[in-house]
């Protein structure tokens, strides 16, 4: 979400004459996009906020906030910068740059200057109804806003005809989308009308939330051609003490139903996942119903963090009762079961072929990923394939990464 504001953001920057330096000693402005998830983001401008007062010492310097910034952080932030806009409100930014670009323009009809030639984020809907108690998105990004689809539909159409081949649909709910549009369109018929566009790309959409995921949904999936067999589902935690002191309104048993149903309905589908260690009154039968649970569904990804409470949550007025040491115990455990998961999944693949979405290289080796998002390592060829489906012979698998050969 952060990558698609900046993209947006930076196109700003761009209409109003000013050039990109990837090199922070170079720039007359620098511009933040915070993120308030935990606070090791917010702690890193803080750091970000002295060096450039040491610069500001020597030359001039225009410093500028943005992103998902609480009010807490806002107000001691204040006086190191020399703009804070809130996201939606670009026209904040317009203003300060003094172009002439209308002061009403929004946020999601700015075209963006995307970083890759291939590669896109596009932004469904902002904000979020569901305030799960350690969570800041609903207070830095407010409510749930969808965008409307034809809106949506003529970026994507936009980028496909540039030949971007991955696409990722954002919204903190995207199951949800639609919901406060007024003529009644929900996420599968957006989904179902992606894909009707003809091309070679593939898309992947971010987050589902397991309370509103649709059957539908999980019907539809296997038949459309643009979208991976591929699914993130965050968990949060298997514990149903937590997930109700969360606010996440599922139960371990009907999310363990959910992702059975998924696996059954979604030929080889890849879930992936997201869960907190650690939060408030977590105990180590908690916990334990956590491993349990990855265990059972055998995740292709966890994305573990360790809680971090946030100021003006519900969850920050619970004492936040696990140690630092403790968090760190159980985020180890969890990536040691899930490295003994995909070290044993992951050889089940040795000897497919697959095809492969080569985003990077680094000395005689080029990454990619699969469609089920998993990555693959492969020995520099002579025709530079980035940017470009190739298909590889799975010959060699570790845990977190995969070999081939195109
Ligand atoms: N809307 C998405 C996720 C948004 S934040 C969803 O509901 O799935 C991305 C992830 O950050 C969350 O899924 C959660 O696992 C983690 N996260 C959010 N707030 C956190 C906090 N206070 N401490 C630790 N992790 C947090
Ligand atoms: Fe935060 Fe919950 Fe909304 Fe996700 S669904 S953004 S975790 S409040």
């Amino acid at each position: 979400m952060n990558k698609s504001d900046a993209e947006r953001i930076a196109s700003v920057f761009e209409d109003a004459g000013l050039n990109e330096t990837k090199k922070e000693s170079e720039a007359d402005i620098v511009i933040t996009v915070a993120c308030s998830v935990r606070q090791s983001g917010i702690n890193r401008i803080y750091g970000k906020i002295k060096e450039w007062q040491d610069i500001r010492a020597k030359r001039p310097l225009t410093t500028i906030l943005s992103g998902c910034v609480l009010k807490s952080d806002r107000k001691k932030m204040n006086k190191f910068f020399d703009l804070i806009f809130e996201i939606n409100d670009v026209s904040k930014l317009t203003d300060f740059l003094e172009t002439n670009i209308a002061s009403e323009q929004k946020f999601f009809q700015i075209h963006p200057k995307y970083d890759s030639t291939f590669q896109a984020y596009v932004p469904i809907s902002t904000g979020c109804n569901n305030f799960c108690t350690y969570c800041a998105v609903p207070y830095t990004r407010g409510r749930e806003v969808s965008r409307p689809m034809d809106e949506i539909i003529t970026e994507v159409q936009r980028l496909i005809e540039k030949d971007y081949k991955e696409i990722t649909l954002l919204g903190q709910n995207v199951n949800s989308y639609g919901n406060d549009l007024k003529d009644d369109t929900t996420f599968t018929d957006l989904i179902k009308k992606i894909d009707e566009i003809e091309g070679t790309y593939r898309v992947y959409f971010y987050s589902n939330h397991p309370k509103d995921m649709s059957d539908e949904l999980i019907e539809i999936l296997p038949k459309l051609d643009h979208f991976p067999h591929y699914i993130h589902l965050p968990l949060q935690s298997g514990s149903d003490k937590i997930l109700k002191s969360m606010n996440r309104h599922y139960t371990q048993k009907q999310y363990l139903e959910l992702a059975e149903k998924i696996k059954k309905n979604v030929p080889e589908v890849a879930i992936t996942t997201d869960i907190i260690v650690g939060f408030p009154g977590e105990t180590e039968e908690d916990f334990f119903k956590t491993k349990q649970i990855m265990e059972k569904v055998g995740f292709s990804m966890p994305f573990i963090a360790k809680y971090s409470s946030r100021p003006g949550t519900v969850a920050a007025k619970l004492e936040d009762n696990i140690s630092k040491e403790e968090k760190e115990k159980r985020w180890r455990e969890l990536t040691a079961i899930q490295k003994e998961i995909l070290s044993r999944e992951n050889k089940k693949l040795v000897g497919e072929n697959l095809m492969v979405l080569i985003d990077s290289e680094k000395k005689d080796k080029y990454y990619g990923r699969t469609d089920n998002y998993k990555v693959v390592e492969l020995p520099k060829k002579q025709t530079d394939p980035i940017g470009q489906f190739v298909n590889v012979e799975i010959i060699d698998s570790e845990a977190w990464i995969l070999k081939g050969k195109i």
